[in-house]
């Protein structure tokens, strides 16, 4: 069993800033930062575009990113969290550039700014295209310098601790439920133990994998939200799943696919049908740069009118030399697979993005349960709304792990109770014998997400996925109780429960709006909800 003072799961670009703002602050308190997977492997890694902010006051405003901020959210958005993160903003994104991370900048010094569907204007800091590798190396750099940060890799969390472990009853309507700390898998020596805290944060990022195909690492998998709703916390708005609408279409591939980031159609590519038809005019005045729900319904519909697994993104007519310095690793991943982009189109589809909804969190990061904070993916907190607008996700991270450090670090002095935690109870369960349980399960989750609950939606398709949902729970609780635990079974389980979240949230929310596209409810709905399970 370990203690410490502050204890953070996940390893992205949310729980590391608040690790790092806690430990320069607080020397003299013992920060844990825990990953399921290496340092480093996490959805920041992959994000390409940039980050979002205001910081050129001639040409753009503080009202404009957050109008910009609204449109996407369609009436869905807190105002007063946007108004935050806006504001808030430039101060946070200073603070990454001082801790290390390179933006491009031009000739004069002054920052590159790209432009991505939804902004009015040009405000994407970004690194090349790997803008998310060089913070998540610029904050795993700063937090190896501190020498009270311990970082615990390859370690699972498996449960979040509450009174529910002492024996208590505990339901939704419980107003005290708090968190002492988590169960872990360490995954060197197989064994659950327990990690105790006075404050635990949630930064276990998305949850891509419940969709056959995703832009997302192997680790995002939901494991916060499922922890939560396990607990009985509350989670929000689990319908609004963001597809991009531009993944690279690799015949045969599952899974992680690679993304073809949208600042490629803010440079002026254009999507092409199979006929070489530049489509999106048809569909919104915006065209290529109109929101990503548009345009992924838009190539959805192009790809089921045409009988084709995919469109093309067509680069052709880009300066060669400026292509290969805005998107190094798009070019030569294009033509690791055959593709010159200044020659051929580069073939794209749709792929499960992000979560705008997740762990019910207010301003300062403070979840529905007492001493548990949640900020970056695995959060709502009022920002997306319906739908994210491009490059807030990483903004909204930033900001929030400073405002849970702020919450968290004014209430040390409170006194705190170490409740006597029972050891993880393993008794009468048996090592799997057979893999396939768990992996065919595994494939016919993300078959049924992708299929009933993806971009465009029906009633009937719904209750189809509830279905298939409650068997695949039945059988994978039946192997949780019987077998001893594993990473994959754990996923599994998290997937499941994230998977009935966002079909529980589709199925009651009776209107269009947003990411989440009904036919058998078109239009919006008079009363505006958040979904709250
Ligand atoms: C391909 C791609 C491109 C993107 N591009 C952009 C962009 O340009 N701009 C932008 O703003 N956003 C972008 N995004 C979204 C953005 O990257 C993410 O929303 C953001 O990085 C999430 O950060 P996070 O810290 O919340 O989670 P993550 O960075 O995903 O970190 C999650 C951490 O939690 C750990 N974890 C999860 N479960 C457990 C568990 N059970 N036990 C222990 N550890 C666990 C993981 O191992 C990991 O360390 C992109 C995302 C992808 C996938």
């Amino acid at each position: 069993m370990q203690k410490t003072d502050f204890l953070v799961i996940g390893s992205g670009i949310a729980g590391l800033t608040f690790a790092l703002k806690m430990a320069k602050h607080f020397p003299e308190k013992k920060i844990t930062v825990v990953t399921k997977a290496s340092a480093d492997e996490t959805n920041t890694k992959y994000a390409q575009g940039g980050i979002a902010v205001v910081n050129d006051l001639e040409n753009d405003s503080f009202q404009k990113h957050i109008e910009d901020t609204l449109i996407a959210g369609d009436g869905l958005c807190n105002r007063d969290v946007v108004e935050i993160v806006v504001k808030e903003g430039p101060e946070r994104v200073n603070e990454i550039i001082e801790w290390g991370a390179r933006f491009d900048k031009e000739e004069d010094g002054d920052y590159k700014r790209g432009k991505e569907g939804g902004h009015s204007q040009f405000r994407i800091l970004h690194h090349k295209d790997i803008t998310g590798w060089e913070i998540e190396r610029a904050l795993i750099d700063a937090v190896g310098k501190q020498k009270n940060i311990e970082f615990i890799k390859h370690c699972f969390v498996v449960d979040i601790i509450t009174q529910h472990h002492l024996g208590f009853l505990i339901t939704k309507s419980t107003t005290d439920t708090e968190c002492y700390g988590v169960y872990v898998l360490n995954l060197k020596n197989n064994q659950i133990e327990k990690i105790l805290a006075d404050v635990t944060l949630l930064a276990t990022g998305g949850n891509g994998q419940v969709y056959r195909t995703t832009t997302n690492p192997a680790i995002a998998t939901g494991d916060g939200v499922a922890m939560v709703y396990r607990a009985k916390g509350k989670i929000e708005n689990m319908e609004f799943i963001q597809f991009h609408p531009t993944a690279l279409y690799e015949p045969g591939v599952r899974g992680q696919a690679f993304l073809i980031t949208e600042a490629v159609r803010g440079d002026g590519g254009i999507l092409r049908n199979k006929d070489g038809e530049a489509f999106m005019e048809k569909y919104d005045a915006r065209k290529d740069l109109a929101p990503r729900d548009i345009v992924a319904r838009a190539i959805d519909s192009e790809m089921k009118r045409t009988g084709t697994e995919h469109v093309y993104l067509d680069c052709r007519h880009f300066d060669k030399e400026k292509f290969i310095e805005h998107f190094p690793n798009i070019y030569k991943k294009c033509l690791s697979i055959g593709i010159d982009v200044m020659q051929h189109m580069i073939p794209v589809a749709p792929a499960a993005h992000y979560s705008c909804g997740g762990i019910k969190a207010d301003e300062w990061g403070r979840t529905s349960i007492k001493k548990l904070y949640a900020c970056g993916e695995c959060a709502s907190t009022g920002l997306h709304g319906a739908n994210r607008l491009a490059s807030n996700s990483l903004l909204e991270a930033v900001v929030f792990a400073h405002r849970c450090y702020l919450d968290s670090s004014s209430k040390m002095n409170e006194a705190v109770k170490r409740p006597q935690v029972p050891d993880w109870k393993a008794e009468g369960t048996t090592q799997p014998k057979e893999m396939i349980l768990i992996t065919q399960s595994l494939k016919e989750l993300q078959q049924v997400m992708s299929d009933y609950v993806g971009i465009v939606r029906n009633d009937v398709r719904l209750q189809r996925a509830s279905r298939r949902l409650d068997l695949l729970w039945e059988e994978t609780e039946q192997l949780y109780q019987s077998t001893s635990v594993s990473p994959q079974l754990l996923e599994l389980r998290n997937m499941i429960t994230v998977g009935y979240l966002i079909v529980k949230g589709a199925s009651f929310r009776k209107e269009s709006r947003g990411l989440h596209y009904n036919t058998d409810y078109p239009g919006k709905s008079q009363l505006v909800q958040n979904i709250v399970l």
